[in-house]
């Protein structure tokens, strides 16, 4: 079976203790780039979506084709997970169209966008658990405040309010998560932090503790991606203006992983290497018009990119 749920990919990731990486696709190229890698990698793979983010007329036939597309791939294990839903209504779309995972980001408020309150965060995650549940779809919560630009949000988020220990068992008891995204010190987006002293502040000690107090939920990595600097270089060599940055390097995440991460999300660094390689291929050929060349490259590059974070999660192998 090509489409597992997120509990079913994380427990045999926490029986091994790896990490499976979700990458986020925009569109069908990009998925076709994640599954070639898990296939070429025999890995395990979370194909994840954020609603609203594609460029298709309508989202539920473009979540239909998704799906179709990652059946397709019958020897790769596979989720598809609905990245930062922001309501409930969000999640039920995305249950009825098949997905085997949803998050619901209720942390912060929809309308305000400030801190949700820990009542109201664990209200609306219980809702969507329970409706999932009857489901046999798994869910991932987030509590806590990661950095960044919070996907699917208006603004950048400035303050990093950390989890805490109690506060995540508490919150696991209430609402019975699968998942728990976590804010232990990363950030969202392609500019991350400005000296690579901060890219070095993930809270290790923190993560052990959070998994100490809820060793049956998967623990989540959020805003991780490491902004390779050759990526940025090449997109800023061929017209783009990105402020050089330093994510989360490779160690760090191998630490992470050592204390019980086992979902680790790579979107912007996927992104990242789609954007370098369509740049790049068409500023040194600026007289082609038909795409396929450019597509191509693309594809190429972020599978490629793809298939180290797999190599470095350890899940790579493993199917
Ligand atoms: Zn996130």
């Amino acid at each position: 079976m090509a489409l597992i749920t997120l509990a079913e990919i994380l427990d045999c990731a926490e029986a091994d203790g790896y990490a499976v990486g979700a990458f986020n696709v925009s569109d069908l190229n990009q998925a076709v780039a994640v599954l070639r890698a898990a296939r070429a990698e025999r890995s395990p793979v979370i194909v994840q979506v954020i609603a609203g983010m594609h460029p298709y007329d309508h989202e539920g036939w473009w979540w239909d084709r998704l799906r179709e597309l990652v059946l397709s791939y019958p020897d790769v294990n596979a989720v598809l997970h609905l990245d930062h839903g922001r309501s409930f209504n969000d999640c039920a779309r995305a249950i009825k169209h098949g997905f085997t995972g949803v998050m619901i980001d209720a942390s912060r408020d929809i309308d305000t966008d400030n801190p949700a309150t820990f009542d109201d965060n664990v209200a609306l995650t219980r809702r969507v658990v329970s409706f999932a549940h009857e489901r046999g779809v798994s869910v991932e919560g987030e509590l806590g405040t990661i950095g960044g630009a919070e996907a699917g949000t208006n603004g950048i988020v400035e303050e990093i309010v950390f989890a805490d220990p109690d506060q995540a068992a508490e919150f696991v008891a209430q609402t019975d998560v699968d998942a728990l995204a976590i804010a232990v010190g990363t950030s969202h987006g392609s500019v991350k932090f400005t000296t690579s002293e901060q890219s070095r502040r993930l809270r290790i000690e923190l993560i052990a503790k959070i998994r100490a107090r809820i060793p049956g939920t998967h623990l989540v990595l959020h805003g991780s991606s490491s902004i390779p600097a050759e990526s940025v270089r090449t997109i800023n060599c061929f017209g783009g203006s990105l402020t050089e940055s330093y994510g989360i390097g490779i160690e760090q995440k191998q630490q992470g992983i050592a204390s019980g991460i086992r979902k680790i999300n790579q979107g912007t660094d996927s992104h990242l290497a789609w954007t370098a390689a369509l740049r790049e291929t068409l500023g040194r050929d600026t007289v082609t018009v038909e795409p396929s060349t450019a597509i191509g490259a693309s594809v190429r590059a972020m599978s490629n990119a793809v298939s180290l974070r797999m190599r470095e999660f350890g899940s790579a192998g493993r199917i």
